[in-house]
């Protein structure tokens, strides 16, 4: 509940400033963000506040990026019976992904 709060509070704060964006513009620019070669923990961090804001299911993408510390996953893959584990070349935290 306090997060919605702060996120509207947010929102109507930024309403002047910035021009407002749909649902589709920011599904196309998470898009346009996941095609790119190299990402930044930064802009990681923006796309998925973006993703949130409009409820936008980041799916695959998600394994794009280590959950950790969120810069781009790239490292030793392992799998498992059920899960794919990734270990993250940057922190070595081990991303675990469900397979189907
Ligand atoms: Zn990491």
């Amino acid at each position: 509940m306090l997060l919605i709060t702060q996120l509207t509070a947010k929102t109507k704060k930024q309403n002047r400033m910035k021009k407002e964006i749909s649902r589709k513009e920011a599904k196309e620019q998470i898009d346009i963000f996941f095609g790119k070669e190299k990402f930044s923990e930064k802009e990681v961090k923006k796309i998925k506040t973006l993703a949130m804001k409009f409820n936008i299911k980041l799916s695959e993408y998600r394994k794009k990026f280590c959950k950790k510390c969120l810069t781009k996953l790239n490292g030793k893959i392992r799998i498992g019976r059920n899960y794919k584990t990734v270990e993250c070349g940057h922190c070595r935290y081990r991303n675990r992904f469900k397979m189907n």
